[in-house]
């Protein structure tokens, strides 16, 4: 079922999801069966599967030379969401990225995806390889996810990118894209991040999964931000509880999320990561329930693949 038929299912109540990385490289489906099967009471509608491109490594020869190597560490995003609508009977939306494809490995994918019976899709951009500064457009690929969103549409609409092709079929996906509270890290200021969000929906998106946050109050002022705006696709903000002291500098500085001072308080307090676990579902409580309260559709929880903290929270509140 698509993510929007679930919010209209739901009738107004806040239901429970959450996203998974895939595993390792080396590792089998169990790791990922380990980290679900705890959190499948919360009666998830939908459980998101990231994808991962791929990314460049240098090894050093033994003349000294650097030789290149392409590597990708954690594939299986669309078997994963195959092997998850199997044996949970949930949907699984696999992530698909601008960075790493062409239109036509994009076309493919989306046609692996409609076979598979798989009808949710979150379109996005992806980061610069980890070797790179700044985002570098695949060559015959897309240089931003509103135009992946607007492939996908076309593909809804049965417009292969070969347009000798007759009596297509048409797909259906349901398209989510990105949001961000605080503003995309590259984008000059958080109104012209918002004027190219709006450009996802008018492409095509139905819906907007928030980067996470840990101050409501930024959430609340992108939602009032996006209407001012005309986006009026539902908004599902994305958590992440805390977890580990590294993470005050790690989190900042990785998804450039401000966070709040009485957080990073208590975080300094903890004596080891344990206490800094227990302070981080807290926090993540507190936000939910006010996230909640306020009517958001979802809460969705960014696990990174443990679900210890995540199935606390979603035992306080669902
Ligand atoms: P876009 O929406 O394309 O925006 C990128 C930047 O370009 C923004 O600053 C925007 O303001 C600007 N922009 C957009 N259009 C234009 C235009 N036409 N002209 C000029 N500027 C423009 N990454 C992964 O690798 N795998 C994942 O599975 C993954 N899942 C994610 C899930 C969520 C909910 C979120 C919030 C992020 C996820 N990411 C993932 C990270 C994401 O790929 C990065 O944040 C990436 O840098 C931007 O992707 P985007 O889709 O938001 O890009």
């Amino acid at each position: 079922m698509k993510v929007i038929d679930h919010i209209a299912k739901a009738e107004d109540k806040t239901q429970f999801t959450f996203e998974i990385l895939p595993p390792l490289k080396g590792q089998n489906i169990q790791s990922i069966y380990s980290a679900i099967d705890p959190l499948m009471e919360f009666n998830p509608p939908f459980i998101d599967v990231t994808y991962h491109r791929e990314e460049y490594v240098y090894k050093e020869l033994s003349n000294g030379l650097l030789e290149k190597h392409i590597i990708r560490k954690r594939p299986g995003t669309v078997g994963i969401c195959a092997a998850l609508q199997h044996k949970y009977n949930v949907d699984a939306i696999p992530h698909i990225l601008c960075g790493g494809f062409t239109k036509e490995d994009t076309e493919n994918f989306l046609i692996d995806l409609d076979f598979l019976g798989i009808d949710n899709v979150v379109a996005l951009r992806g980061d610069a390889v980890k070797s790179e500064v700044y985002f570098k457009p695949t060559k015959d690929g897309h240089a931003y996810a509103s135009e992946l969103v607007g492939q996908i549409t076309d593909l809804n609409k049965g417009i292969y990118l070969d347009e000798e092709i007759q009596n297509t079929s048409k797909t259906n996906f349901c398209i989510g894209v990105s949001g961000y509270p605080e503003k995309h890290m590259e984008a000059p200021s958080l109104d012209s991040d918002l004027h190219f969000l709006k450009k996802k929906i008018e492409a095509g998106a139905d819906y907007v999964v928030t980067q996470m946050f840990f101050d409501n109050s930024k959430f609340f002022e992108f939602q009032a931000k996006c209407k001012d705006a005309g986006i009026n696709a539902p908004i599902i903000p994305g958590l992440k509880p805390f977890a580990t002291l590294k993470q005050l500098n790690a989190l900042p500085h990785r998804f450039h999320v401000d966070l709040p001072e009485e957080l990073i308080k208590a975080v300094i307090k903890c004596k080891d990561n344990n206490q800094v676990r227990q302070v981080g579902i807290e926090w993540c409580i507190s936000q939910s329930k006010e996230l909640k309260n306020a009517g958001v559709p979802f809460l969705h929880y960014y696990s990174m693949g443990k679900s210890d903290n995540i199935r606390s929270i979603a035992e306080a509140i669902f």
